[in-house]
């Protein structure tokens, strides 16, 4: 056998389905051996989107997808999507060819320390020295990638190794990585943390991403609807329960934070994103209760006199967090007349009515309330959302709504802008294979979208019926009106012109065009209202662009925070 096909036979005996790639020396074989061997490989067009591609389909099942790439810089354009799928606790698998080793430190063809590169954005890297080694190194990656709390892996492939034949009995091809283990957590700290959400006189949930990606949905929405929590979904725990569930009050996301004495975290981490769980967002008294498979997280900000932490996998605790309440209060529920929930609804009222105008506007250029609002009225309840971009991805964030686990892919953690299309991809080929009926729909900004707009020949080549929605607003956060770019009195754009500033009414979907997809430029309301119809009629098993025109001045509606908090300077 040689070193391509033990690679593919390798990755097939773990479970992997799908790679992406781009290939060229000396990973050309590898790629062959891998489609010889009955997975799917998918030629990106950068290899970053790629590597984004890869991470989403371990978001999304569990397991990593696999991405193949060449030496030097193919390898290095894959750290951002390392890093990102590393940062979001995503399963993923990078391999890279690198140059033969016997010609290390010799200035060899795309010669660079690829291991000691993917270091610091992985869970795992190894570089094996010989053919038959490779299964176990294999095996090895995938499995570190998957427990625990979930990274990517990398595994170097020196050039020789892929046409080196070894004899086949050598081989030992490792059996398939299981699903982790299940992990509970301790039952006192369990029964403890049931004992303090039935005291609180404000409890709140908060529903990561870690619910999804454990598959807690039924157990998290059990405990939810049962005992009447009020609970918010952070960016991509949407859809682990319906975002238009009467007990989700994400529109009054800032008071339930700040008013809120104990916080039940499920999968989501004390960060940026959650405002590292401190004042002035959060009441400096709450107490938390943190459930996390990662023990080393736990208390992260907060310190650990007010935490409740327990170790353990979601779908478990709250199995047993079920289990303690049934034995300790089983007729208790929150009662829906407190003064906590009552200023919760005032404030989801008012906060959704102040929201709805803004979606009614049917102004021209349009706004991104409305604009967001007729995708939001016209897809598929259930369609995988992928969204990205400043304002799109914001306030997409209220306006477009989940009612699915595992739903909603957006910039994560890592606020990575550029992921829309590999994301999209990956999830489109899962819809083809696995969830047949369901749309992916890609909500991209316009600079989102040029971070990886060659992807849409790769959606066109696989005919993967992607409905791409560019809400373009000629810039990154502000957009710059077509007067500005225009003006005689301008003599050289790049120090007049705001830097924030892209080119005006760039015509987007003429990219598909080319490539044989549909694209629409709908700048009015009826326009968008007809696009997005033929879109998912007569062009629903095709790949589409929709480019719309949205008011460059239109931005998100007043928040009481800023988005990204400070530390306050202590000088
Ligand atoms: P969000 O962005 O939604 O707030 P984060 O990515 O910050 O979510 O947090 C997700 C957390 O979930 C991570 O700390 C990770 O360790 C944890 N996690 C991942 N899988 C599981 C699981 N099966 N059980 C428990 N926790 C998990
Ligand atoms: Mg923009």
């Amino acid at each position: 056998m040689d070193g391509a096909s033990v690679i593919a036979e390798a990755l097939k005996a773990q479970g992997v389905e799908y790679v992406f790639g781009i290939v060229g020396f000396p990973v050309i074989e590898v790629g062959m051996a891998v489609q010889a061997a009955g997975l799917q490989y998918i030629g990106m067009r950068n290899e970053q989107a790629a590597a984004y591609a890869a991470g989403a389909i371990g978001y999304l099942t569990g397991r990593p997808g696999v991405c193949l790439v060449v030496s030097g810089p193919g390898m290095l354009n894959t750290i951002s999507g390392l890093a990102n799928a590393t940062i979001n606790c995503w399963p993923m698998l990078v391999i890279g060819g690198a140059n033969d080793k016997d010609q290390d430190s010799m200035g060899a063809f795309q010669e660079y320390p690829q291991v000691e590169s993917a270091r610091l954005c992985a869970k795992y890297t190894a570089r094996p020295a010989s053919v038959s080694q490779i299964p176990f190194f294999i095996e090895k990656a995938v499995r570190i990638s998957m427990y625990g709390r979930p990274g990517a892996a990398y595994i170097d492939i020196s050039g020789e190794l892929v046409n080196q034949t070894v004899p086949e009995e050598s081989i030992r091809i490792m059996p398939k990585v299981g699903p982790p283990p299940p992990m509970l957590g301790d039952p006192g700290l369990v029964e403890e943390a049931v004992r303090l959400l039935t005291s609180a006189k404000n409890p709140l949930i908060i529903i990561g991403k870690g619910a999804a990606y454990a598959n807690a949905e039924g157990s998290v929405r059990e405990l939810v609807t049962k005992y009447g929590f009020p609970f918010i979904p952070s960016p991509m725990g949407k859809g682990v329960v319906e975002d238009d569930h009467p007990q989700c009050v994400i529109a009054a996301r800032s008071r339930a934070l700040l008013q809120a004495d104990v916080i039940l975290l499920l999968g989501a981490r004390l960060n940026w994103i959650l405002h590292f769980g401190l004042p002035p967002r959060f009441n400096p008294t709450a107490r938390f209760i943190q459930i996390d498979i990662c023990p080393e997280e736990l208390g992260n900000n907060i310190g650990t006199n007010r935490l409740l932490g327990v170790a353990g996998d979601i779908l478990s605790v709250t199995n047993q967090m079920l289990e303690a309440f049934q034995s300790l209060n089983p007729n208790w529920t929150y009662p829906r007349n407190t003064p906590f929930w009552q200023s919760l609804k005032s404030k989801v009222s008012a906060n959704q009515k102040a929201s709805q105008e803004l979606s009614v506007d049917e102004s021209v250029p349009m706004s991104f309330y409305y604009a967001l609002g007729q995708v939001q009225k016209m897809i598929p309840r259930d369609s995988i959302i992928v969204s990205e971009g400043s304002s799109t991805m914001d306030i997409g964030r209220t306006v477009l709504l989940n009612h699915s686990p595992r739903h909603r892919l957006d910039a994560g953690t890592f606020g990575t802008m550029g992921v829309g299309l590999g994301f999209s991809i990956a999830a489109a080929l899962l819809a083809r294979d696995r969830w047949p009926g369901k749309r992916v729909v890609c909500v991209e900004g316009d600079s989102a979208f040029g971070f990886s707009g060659m992807e849409v020949e790769t959606i066109c080549r696989y005919n993967l019926p992607i409905l791409m929605v560019i809400a373009n607003n000629n810039g990154i956060g502000m957009g710059i009106e077509a007067e500005t770019w225009n003006d005689v009195e301008v003599k050289d754009r790049s120090v007049e012109i705001p830097v924030t500033g892209l080119m005006p009414d760039t015509r987007y979907e003429k990219i598909i065009e080319a490539f044989g997809g549909k694209g629409y430029f709908a700048t009015t309301p009826t326009e968008l209202e007809g696009a997005l119809r033929e879109s998912l009629t007569t062009y629903a098993d095709k790949p589409v662009i929709i480019n719309v025109a949205v008011n460059p001045q239109s931005t998100r509606k007043s928040q009481d925070f800023n988005w990204l908090t400070r530390t306050e300077s202590k000088l």
